[in-house]
């Protein structure tokens, strides 16, 4: 087996979901509209619901953020994350506000005391925190160490999570996810590999940064694919400067083609090449989009001929090969159905929708 044995985390319930332990690795991304632009928000989760996006993160930057909060929570059934920098009393009034869970980051809440503070409210209201490590953002006197090669970028981010978990767990406090970001792939794998040695709080992973719709998804297919094939995380997300909503497709897909939740979908689709008589590239495009919010482990082919068309259509669960203007509906081996190439898209997904 290339794919290690999942590290063993405890179990944190978050609003409906839960992380780690032996549930699937959950799939999260981020709203990129300032919070208090509800309306617009609200849209965004929605197609980030519809793609199939499972924990949602929004930043709470001001007052005004944190007093939209209550029409966003009451109105949304996906667990809501706050992201929370610099002021606790955003955390405080998060809480207060219905969400599901806190990102906060030890390097820049302040005090102990203005964390004891959130800690308290979080555990009388069963809100986990996540404990968000991120190298941009550590403390002075770590990175002055890095600096002074006194330790290293992986054993800092580490350091610097121990001292937070140390102090939640003072104060009896384990409802805790915890992230190690930096935007390099071998400082974060390195990060992470260092804290399951020493803890084992379920582990939400990504790079940080990563860039954009095409460097990030392949730096965060590396990073993550590999952290993933260590048996390392319990929910990710792919960082990338692009519409959220591509977060989500990417992460599925990061575990599709590692088959780490059984309720994923596969897509197998062909390069082109001078055979192609349909508009493959598009079809694809449109499969794939909706693909990951079909909960069914269901192998779909996308194929441009008859060359290879039949063949893997044929190992595929349900697979379409192009013609001249039509194409060729197959279910496990078997031709169902000739359409023309404008109804492709839509026949397709009804057989999607319909299998069993
Ligand atoms: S399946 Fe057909 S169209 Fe697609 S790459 Fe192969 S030969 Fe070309």
């Amino acid at each position: 087996m290339l794919i290690k044995k999942r590290h063993k985390t405890k179990e944190i319930k978050i609003k409906n979901l839960a992380i780690g332990g032996n549930n699937p690795i959950i799939v999260q991304s981020m709203c990129n509209i300032k919070t208090e632009n509800t309306r617009k928000l609200l849209n965004q989760i929605q197609r980030l619901e519809n793609a199939g996006c499972e924990i949602i993160r929004v930043s709470v930057k001001d007052e005004n953020d944190a007093n939209a909060l209550k029409k966003i929570t009451a109105c949304i059934k996906t667990p809501i994350v706050a992201d929370i920098h610099f002021d606790y009393k955003l955390a405080l009034k998060s809480i207060d506000a219905g969400v599901a869970k806190l990102r906060i980051n030890p390097g820049n809440i302040g005090a102990l005391w203005k964390v004891k503070e959130v800690v308290k409210s979080a555990k009388i209201n069963k809100v986990p925190i996540r404990i968000g490590v991120n190298y941009g953002s550590l403390e002075k006197e770590l990175v002055k160490k890095i600096e002074n090669k006194k330790m290293t970028v992986a054993a800092a981010m580490v350091e610097s999570a121990r001292k937070e978990i140390k102090y939640f767990e003072k104060l009896n406090f384990t409802d805790i996810v915890v992230s190690l970001k930096t935007s390099d792939i071998q400082q974060t794998i390195e990060s992470y590999m260092e804290f399951v040695k020493h803890f084992n709080y379920p582990l939400h992973i990504g790079i940080t940064e990563a860039g954009t719709i095409k460097s990030g998804l392949i730096k965060s297919a590396i990073g993550i694919g590999y952290l993933l094939m260590q048996g390392i995380g319990d929910t990710i997300r792919v960082s990338l400067t692009a519409d959220p909503v591509e977060e989500v497709y990417a992460a599925y897909n990061i575990l599709s083609c590692l088959k780490l939740r059984s309720d994923l979908p596969e897509l197998v689709s062909c390069p082109t090449c001078g055979r192609t008589e349909i508009d493959l590239i598009n079809l694809a495009n449109r499969v794939e989009k909706i693909l990951y919010s079909i909960k069914k482990p269901i192998k779909v082919a996308v194929m441009g001929c008859v060359v290879n068309g039949p063949g893997e259509a044929r190992h595929a669960d349900i697979g379409i090969t192009g013609g001249k203007g039509v194409g060729l509906l197959f279910k496990k081996g078997e031709i169902i159905k000739k359409v023309k190439d404008t109804e492709i898209f839509d026949e397709l997904i009804k057989e999607l929708e319909q299998y069993k």
